[in-house]
């Protein structure tokens, strides 16, 4: 039996720790770059990583493994939102596109000259870094080369090729990815602990999260895993041609586009596997193994690495202007034929 986890371990996932070391390290040495770049896939950790640091560096009286002390004045003000030298950039929440606009790089560069009159370093979040728009990357390359005072720029991105490489290549590169299967696992299983379906249910979330265990946790309840075995459902008659694209494609609309392209990508996946390494395959969908077989004793391997291919430009589109309906219909058409019957 593995020990369990301990509950700092539980809110801080062990899989941080070795980049929450080498960070903690460098602040020690007084080593901060003025910008790091922390990269990983969504649902691994990333933001917990940089709070730490964050409030770590903002605490006068830090704990003695790094960590801030929780208590002081400035913990305080960090906890309620109003620490006024950290300074926070996202996109706008009420716009449509999901993009950090140039306004709020400018008024970010704007703001770190007042607050520097304080004294200490600066800090800024731009999460998520890489739905920056090219006008407020360019914006922040200004920063970045002439910064407006001691500061330490925080970029959290998903994507690092959404990124222009002269913004890249001024950061400190942290990347953060998936964890080792046994460790996200227990993690899991101490998150979700009395919750519905015990072993299975975590590993087979832990699988459609393709590893990552935040995601798996936040984005993977039970009522998601129902739309998930529904959709596979839908994919298995749309493959043996009982059902008709356009109409499924009408049924896939409420999980919305990101979800049921990340999906779809999955299942391509998954055939692609089990047609190359048959039953020893490890899955994103492990509970569906037996219907995934079959369906991939007869697909067409060329034409499922061309649709995947097509999946997965698709998913970086979903949020411009692309017709998400349409879009869908034209990718289950593909699918349907791509098992010879
Ligand atoms: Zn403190």
């Amino acid at each position: 039996m593995p020990e369990a986890l301990t509950q700092a371990e539980t809110e801080f996932p062990p899989w941080l720790a070795p980049n929450w070391a080498r960070l903690s390290q460098a602040r020690a040495a007084d080593r901060l770059p003025h910008a790091l770049l922390i990269a990983g896939p969504r649902g691994v950790g990333k933001r917990l990583l940089v709070e730490r640091l964050v409030r770590a560096l903002l605490c006068p009286s830090p704990l003695p493994d790094g960590t801030a002390c929780g208590r002081c004045p400035d913990c305080r003000l960090v906890r309620a939102g109003s620490h006024p030298d950290l300074l926070r950039v996202g996109p706008d929440p009420e716009s449509k596109s999901g993009e950090i606009p140039v306004e709020a790089i400018r008024e970010l560069r704007g703001r770190a000259m007042l607050t520097a009159g304080r004294g200490g370093r600066i800090l800024v979040v731009i999460d998520p870094a890489d739905r920056m728009n090219s006008a407020a990357a360019n914006a922040l390359l200004k920063t970045l080369e002439e910064p407006p005072g001691p500061v330490l720029l925080c970029l959290i991105a998903e994507q690092l090729g959404r990124l222009p490489a002269t913004i890249r290549s001024r950061c400190q590169l942290v990347r953060q990815g998936i964890p080792p299967l046994d460790l996200a696992l227990r993690w899991l299983e101490a998150q979700t602990a009395g919750g519905e379906g015990g072993d299975v249910a975590v590993a087979v979330r832990l699988g459609l999260a393709r590893g990552a265990p935040l995601r798996a946790r936040d984005e993977l309840d039970s009522s998601v895993l129902d739309q998930h075995a529904r959709l596979r459902t839908s994919l298995v008659g749309l493959a043996r041609g009982e059902l008709d694209p356009v109409a499924e494609a009408a049924a896939w609309s409420p999980v919305g586009a990101r979800l049921s392209l990340d999906w779809l990508a999955g299942w391509l996946c998954d055939l692609l596997r089990l047609a190359t390494a048959g039953e020893d395959a490890r899955l994103n969908d492990a509970a569906g193994g037996p219907a995934l077989a079959e369906l991939a004793a007869r697909i067409d391997p060329l034409a499922a690495h061309r649709l995947l291919r097509r999946v997965l430009q698709a998913a970086g589109l979903t949020d411009s202007t692309v017709n998400p309906q349409l879009l869908l219909e034209s990718l289950l058409m593909e699918w349907s034929r791509l098992v010879s019957r």
